[in-house]
């Protein structure tokens, strides 16, 4: 007989024995005065059961279906028990009953067993491959967490994205600055932030800020200072600073610095600041570097934008607003004039004999000495003066807060610059004088048209009382 053969039988044996010692002892539940006669017929249950599992199960295949429909058969001829039996008598043949059914089942069970002895055998040398499988299986259950990870930030990207679309919605800096705000707070969770916008000129200016605590408005103050624009120019990526702590009696540990970069231009930065409580964590850090990049974009885009629309106001040869423009704002100070009754004065000049210097010098230096002119106005005014072109060879400035006496003095100091200037004709030096009038808005004037009709007089009579003057 093969090993194999061996083993099965003797496995057979071993649950036989476990099975009978149940059934052994559920037939001696009965009353003790049958004692014998249950211990008899368990010794015969005992003999069916090792002859059934040990000879008759093993080699004959189909046997216990036998056996099953046997039984069958059996009950189908003892089916008046309940009237012939006695109630012992009834009791075993249900047991013989739950005997010859469960050998159905202890079939299987026994497969089982089986199954078990030979895995028990293989074990060994299964033993690294199971190993491997359990490795391979936390491998995939760590790949499945991080694709959950990844589908996780490509949601977070996708709303992030689907949000910086919005940015490229307005092209206004002052709209497209709150949207960007909007993204940072809501959608990345950056919990504190400063805009500084760089300005050619004036360098960084405070643009925007959200949640910055007091503390950190006086610190950003001296930081900004000590460092100077230089510094902040030099940045071109993101850099976390560490505060010294001797620098501030502070809460604060770290400040975030994201330069708002755009082909290597440095359109201004966004600081962030963390304090004692914690670090911003990483994923923020990592999606503000990818929005702040789109906002950088935007602000570009603004700045473009809102140049042109200033070009667009302005008249080409002299960067002076346009008349059209002049009008506007006129209307615009004249309501405002009225409504608050606040001062407002217009200058109006016109260059002297000026078509005389075309002719003598061409149209081509004429057009040099107009743009020197303009130049000469608009570096003697500042917000929230204007100054337009008002015809071919004139100009007018609009004053809000000044009465005629300011402008009047105004006035006379660009006419004395422009007395003095020397325009380059071929090596040889030009001056020119521009004559001027003067007019001061009162309630009693119907519109703007009066008030301009008023500077205009007066500029009439500097031009019949010898030209370059100002008249009031
Ligand atoms: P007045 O002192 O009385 O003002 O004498 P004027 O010669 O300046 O007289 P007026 O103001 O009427 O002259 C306007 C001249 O300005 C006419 C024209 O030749 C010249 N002009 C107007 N627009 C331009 C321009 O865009 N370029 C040049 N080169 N000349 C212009
Ligand atoms: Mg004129
Ligand atoms: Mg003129």
């Amino acid at each position: 007989m093969s090993d194999e053969k061996t083993q099965n039988i003797k496995g057979i044996i071993k649950y036989s024995i476990y099975f009978y010692v149940i059934l052994f002892f559920l037939t001696f539940i009965p009353s003790s005065d049958l004692y014998f006669m249950k211990y008899a017929v368990s010794l015969l249950l005992l003999c069916h059961i090792l002859l059934l599992y040990i000879i008759v199960f093993p080699v004959f295949k189909y046997t216990h279906y036998f056996y099953l429909s046997g039984g069958l058969v059996n009950l189908f001829f003892f089916r008046d028990i309940f009237t012939k039996f006695s109630p012992v008598e009834f009791y075993y043949l249900i047991v013989y009953y739950i005997i010859l059914f469960s050998t159905f089942y202890f079939k299987k069970i026994l497969q089982r067993v089986r199954v078990f002895d030979t895995i028990r055998n293989v074990a060994p040398r299964l033993k690294p491959l199971i190993e491997a499988r359990f490795e391979i299986e936390s491998k995939v259950s760590s790949l499945r967490n991080e694709n959950l990870d990844l589908e996780y930030h490509k949601k977070n990207i996708n709303k992030i994205y689907n949000q910086i679309k919005l940015i490229n919605s307005t092209l206004q800096l002052k709209d497209m600055m709150e949207l960007s705000k909007n993204i940072l707070v809501d959608v990345i969770g950056l919990d504190n932030f400063v805009f500084y916008i760089k300005d050619k000129e004036e360098g960084y200016s405070r643009f925007l800020e959200h949640n910055i605590s007091h503390e950190m408005q006086q610190y950003l103050q001296i930081f900004l200072r000590k460092k100077g624009d230089k510094f902040f120019d030099k940045i071109t990526s993101y850099v976390k600073f560490a505060i010294e702590p001797e620098e501030v009696l502070s809460n604060l540990s770290n400040i975030n610095i994201f330069p708002l970069i755009l082909k290597e231009e440095i359109l201004g930065m966004l600081l962030q600041y963390e304090d004692k409580r914690g670090k911003v964590d990483e994923t923020i850090i990592n999606n503000t570097k990818i929005v702040i990049r789109y906002i950088s974009m935007g602000i570009k885009k603004a700045m473009l934008y809102n140049k042109v629309q200033e070009l667009s106001q302005r008249d080409g040869l002299t960067l002076l607003y346009l008349r059209r423009t002049f009008n506007g704002f006129l209307e615009d100070e004249f309501l405002r004039a009225k409504r608050y009754k606040s001062k407002l004065s217009l200058i109006i000049f016109d260059i002297d004999l000026f078509k005389k210097l075309n002719d003598k010098y061409g149209h081509l230096f004429g057009d040099k000495v107009l743009a020197g002119i303009a130049g000469i106005i608009l570096e003697s005014i500042k917000d929230p003066l204007t100054a337009s072109r008002y015809g071919g060879e004139e100009f007018i400035v609009t004053c809000p807060n000044m009465n005629k006496a300011q402008a009047y003095e105004l006035a006379d100091e660009i006419r004395k610059k422009v007395e003095k200037f020397k325009f380059n004709y071929n090596g040889n030096s030009v001056k020119t004088t521009i004559s001027g009038g003067v007019a001061e808005f009162s309630v009693s004037m119907k519109n703007g048209s009066v008030l301009l009709k008023n500077t205009d007089d007066n500029l009439y009579k500097a031009k019949n009382s010898g030209r370059n003057k100002i008249c009031k």
